[in-house]
């Protein structure tokens, strides 16, 4: 009899999206006439911008011709794209970060989830609570959480760090020594920002305590505000600490295509002197097989001047449903946060209510989906998050119902 991987068995509940799905179908199967307004999921909703979808006939097209065919692509991804990225995303910030240190993928959840393969087993991880669950549940898949306690709803081989109202969404530098830090800013699920100062902090620690940083900067498109670092390069010493992730996903609404890529330096060492950057790029090597070409011409484009403007004008759309959610949370009462550099509003709810409580209730009475704070973590009781990514006609309608409650 086959075994299967007994870590599978450890992976907590059903999918906290398929919960929501499930309820909201319910609710609308009973309730036909009702017309249910979704700002819970993470999912962009405006198309690709014309600049991309120009990029993406010109490759198709060459895809087709015997001289311009492209086969297998590079394994870290093909030179104009690395090269395009290394320029845009780093040397014009003043981060120093070279083009063979950056890895194309097809998105940032993969490598966030596979990075911690080439982590002993024995390393200990600590993510931020309320937390983007695939870095805990990769980490559970590989055996390096210990053992749930479903009390607390936490495993015991992972430090959890409380990001609340109550430190301004900065967790606290750990007291013992950690060997791998999942920091995601913008943060997903609260919205919330670290500056330039806050996070020298946590590189200053990582190269002291010998940790690794893992920064998911997927959101970094929506900052606005010029204390708050585009990438953790931006840090004196990163990149002796650091392994960055970006994706096209949130900024180029490329959910559908699928691309992303992440950045190791080659200065990252193991304690035996090992150069990490060697074991992602034969992890890449062995397990993936590149992303298509005619995505990385569409990469490509994002960075082109008419792509930038379009992606610009995109975000914008996305930012200005943020500020309707914000003003019209904080118009009818609510303790709020995020939404100034993220798409994401992450809100107290109302006299102590679970996250869940207030999920049913706003289901119920105003027709809204949102996500429950609980989902994301213990320390998300009692918050919940709205997302920037629906038209601006259902965000606007959503609020108005939301402030007659
Ligand atoms: C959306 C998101 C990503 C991006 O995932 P892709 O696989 O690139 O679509 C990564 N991290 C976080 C926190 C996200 O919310």
């Amino acid at each position: 009899m086959i075994k299967v991987n007994e870590n599978y068995l450890k992976l907590q509940g059903s999918y906290l999206f398929s919960q929501i799905g499930k309820k909201v179908k319910e609710y609308e199967e009973e309730n036909p006439n009702r017309q249910v307004i979704r700002l819970g999921i993470g999912d962009v909703t405006q198309p690709i911008a014309p600049a991309i979808i120009e990029a993406l006939h010109k490759s198709v097209d060459e895809m087709g011709n015997k001289e311009t065919f492209h086969g297998y692509a590079p394994d870290l991804g093909y030179e104009f794209l690395r090269n395009t990225i290394v320029e845009n995303d780093f040397q014009k910030r003043g981060c120093d970060i070279y083009a063979d240190e950056i890895f194309v993928s097809d998105g940032a959840k993969c490598d966030c989830s596979n990075i911690q393969e080439i982590f002993s087993q024995d390393n200990k991880i600590a993510v931020c609570d309320p937390v983007y669950p695939v870095y805990v549940d990769s980490n559970v898949m590989a055996g390096r959480t210990g053992e749930y306690n479903a009390l607390t709803g936490t495993f015991s081989g992972v430090v959890y760090m409380p990001c609340t109202l109550e430190n301004d969404f900065c967790p606290e530098l750990p007291k013992e020594a950690l060997d791998i830090i999942y920091l995601c800013y913008p943060n997903n699920p609260t919205g919330s920002t670290l500056t330039r100062e806050q996070l020298q902090v946590w590189v200053d620690y990582a190269n002291r305590v010998g940790a690794v940083i893992i920064y998911d900067a997927a959101y970094e498109a929506y900052i606005s505000e010029n204390h708050v670092p585009h990438s953790i390069y931006e840090c004196k010493g990163a990149r002796t600490c650091a392994i960055e992730m970006h994706s096209f996903s949130k900024n180029a609404g490329f959910t559908g295509m699928r691309l992303g890529y992440t950045v190791v330096p080659k200065d990252l060492k193991s304690e035996e002197g090992v150069a990490l950057h060697s074991l992602w790029a034969r992890r890449h090597g062995t397990k993936y097989n590149g992303a298509p070409y005619i995505v990385q011409r569409a990469g490509e484009a994002v960075y082109s001047p008419a792509g930038q403007s379009q992606i610009k004008s995109q975000v914008a759309y996305y930012m200005k449903n943020a500020r309707v959610i914000s003003e019209g949370l904080k118009s009818a009462g609510y303790t709020v946060t995020g939404g100034v550099n993220a798409p994401y509003i992450w809100m107290k709810t109302p006299n102590g209510m679970t996250s869940w409580k207030f999920f049913d209730a706003l289901l119920e009475r105003a027709n809204v989906v949102g996500t429950p704070g609980a989902g994301f973590g213990p320390s998300g009781e009692e918050y919940f998050r709205l997302t920037a990514f629906g038209t601006y006609e259902s965000t606007v309608e959503a609020l108005d119902r939301i402030k007659k409650l």
